[in-house]
Formats: structure tokens, C-alpha cells, sequence
């Protein structure tokens, strides 16, 4: 299949427009949760499944490269998807050269460091790419909604979170934030087949019934996070996700023009390495 296939057209990620840019106030209802008229799945799926052969071969070349590192952060309400996308998209990647972190309730040890001690410490070297599910902004977020810090503390971590995330770039971290957006029905469905399903029991927590009712506070968090940290250097994406056809298509598209974006080569073999091995047969 030829690029242009993979690429269907019209159908494209677009980074959020952050603070500064006149643009308003960022949709998050449940019309952004779709994208009106996508493909249907079988047209969908055989393009994912070509992006996502792209990818497998990009991350040779960046691994062996080795000049870059990438972090993706995938942050989404209870149910939207993160795990699934992390299978289905990050799953083309070869695993040696890829570093999966979630982030859960931090420990008594953490909450005794600045909030971005924990995430430092995986970001990815260069030649890996840093998977994180969930991230530093549950310190904006489930941080802000639960009330688990005051508001001048919390509030002040936007310009800290940019900071944090310049220094990273210029460090050449290349970093992709996508925020997996559902709607409140599919939510509910998703909830549900964790209540009716045995074999999903096992994930249903009170907790994200608690969060789903404050669903209208973690909004407007996950608005102001999303304004506020998109940045030049680190992109924010709402990524449409009641679908997940076409959820997997579009940030599998994105993360392909991403590293098609980069200078990636392979190096070349030291010309004393090929003179010793001259006579290798
Ligand atoms: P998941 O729900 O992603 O499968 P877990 O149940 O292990 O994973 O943990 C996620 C929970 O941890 C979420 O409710 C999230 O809001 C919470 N959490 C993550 N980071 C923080 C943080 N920094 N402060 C408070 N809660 C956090």
C-alpha cells in the first residue's frame, strides 16, 4: 500500500492551540469525543495496520540513530483507552527499545519530592521512547479535582510543567501528549463491561465512580492543563476516542509524522571497524 493510502485524507491530529493563541476556549464535549464521518473500521484498520508497520521501521532507524529520545504521554478519564492504545499502537514498537510507565497515587516517599522527582526519573534516554500512561499532570488534574493540594500550589505547576518539558526538549526529548477524549455515554458503556464482564472485573475501581461524578470539574482541568501545556515544543492532541478504530489510526498517523519529521540515519560503520573486518567472509 503506497503512503497515500496510509495517509487518509482530511483524517489528522492537530495540535491543541495553547495559551496566548486567540482561539477560544478548547471543545471538549461529547461531539469531540467522534470524529464526524471517519472511514468505517474496515477501511480504517488495514491503514492503522500500514502506519503501523511504518513505525516499527522508524524506531529502527531512530533506535539506531540514537540522537533522540520520544515520550509519548497518553492521559484520559477512567475507561477511554490508554491501555488500549498503549497495545495496540505501541505494541508495533520492538520492546527492547521501549519504556512503559504508569503513574498511580504516588507513594509516602514521593509526596516528599517536588511532583516531577518520579517522572525525571523515567524519562527515556535517547534511542528509547518513554511510554507513560498517566504522567505529571494528575498533579493538575486528579491533584486539582480531589482537592489533594491547595490551589496556589497546584496552579503554579502549569509554568512549572513547561519548564520542566522546554529543558526536556532542548535535550532533545521529543515529546507527544495525547489526551484520549470519550464521552460521558461511552464511558458509561466502557463502565459497565468492566461491571458485566468477569474477565474485566478485575478493573472496575469505586474511584472512577467517584471521579465520573466530578466529570464537569475534571473537564475544565483537563481544558486548562491542555491550553496551558501545549506548547511548541510539547504538543498537546485531543485525540477523538469513542471509537477505537479511529482513536489507534490517529495517533498511530501522528507518531509516523513525527519521526518522519526527524533527521534519521543510520550511522556509518567507522571506516577502521571496516578495515579490520576486511577480511571477514
Ligand atoms: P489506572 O486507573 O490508570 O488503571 P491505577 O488504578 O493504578 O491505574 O492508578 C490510577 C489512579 O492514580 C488514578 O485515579 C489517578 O488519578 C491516580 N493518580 C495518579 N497520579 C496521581 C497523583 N500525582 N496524585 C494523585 N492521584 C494520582
Amino acid at each position: 500500500m503506497s503512503s497515500a493510502s496510509m495517509f487518509l485524507e482530511g483524517l489528522r491530529l492537530e495540535p491543541v492551540h495553547g495559551s496566548g493563541d486567540a482561539s477560544g476556549r478548547l471543545a471538549l464535549g461529547g461531539k469531540a469525543a467522534r470524529w464526524e464521518d471517519a472511514p468505517s473500521k474496515s477501511a480504517l484498520e488495514p491503514a492503522t495496520a500500514q502506519l503501523l508497520e511504518r513505525l516499527s521501521a522508524l524506531q529502527d532507524v531512530f533506535h539506531a540513530d540514537g540522537r533522540y529520545a520520544l515520550l509519548i504521554v497518553f492521559q484520559g478519564r477512567d475507561a477511554a483507552g490508554k491501555d488500549g492504545v498503549i497495545r495496540t499502537v505501541c505494541g508495533a514498537f520492538n520492546p527492547t527499545g521501549v519504556q512503559v510507565s504508569a503513574f498511580g497515587p504516588p507513594t509516602a516517599l514521593e509526596l516528599r519530592h517536588d511532583f516531577l522527582w518520579r517522572v525525571h526519573e523515567v524519562v527515556p534516554p535517547r534511542g528509547v521512547i518513554g511510554v507513560f500512561n498517566r504522567s505529571h499532570y494528575e498533579d493538575v488534574l486528579a491533584v486539582r479535582v480531589r482537592g489533594l493540594a491547595p490551589e496556589d500550589v497546584w496552579r503554579a505547576r502549569y509554568d512549572q510543567i513547561n519548564a520542566f518539558e522546554q529543558m526536556l526538549a532542548e535535550n532533545r526529548v521529543i515529546i507527544r501528549k495525547c489526551f484520549l477524549h470519550v464521552s460521558r455515554d461511552e464511558q458509561r458503556e466502557q463502565l459497565q463491561e468492566r461491571l458485566d464482564d468477569p474477565t474485566k472485573n478485575w478493573k472496575f475501581r469505586l474511584d472512577d465512580l467517584e471521579d465520573r461524578a466530578r466529570w464537569d470539574a475534571y473537564t475544565e482541568a483537563y481544558r486548562e492543563a491542555l491550553q496551558r501545556c501545549s506548547t511548541e515544543w510539547a504538543p498537546w492532541y485531543v485525540v477523538p476516542s469513542d471509537r477505537k478504530s479511529v482513536r489507534n489510526y490517529l495517533v498511530a498517523r501522528m507518531l509516523v509524522e513525527t519521526l518522519e519529521s526527524l533527521p534519521l540515519t543510520y550511522p556509518k560503520m567507522d571506516d577502521a571497524v571496516r578495515e579490520a573486518a576486511r577480511d571477514f567472509k
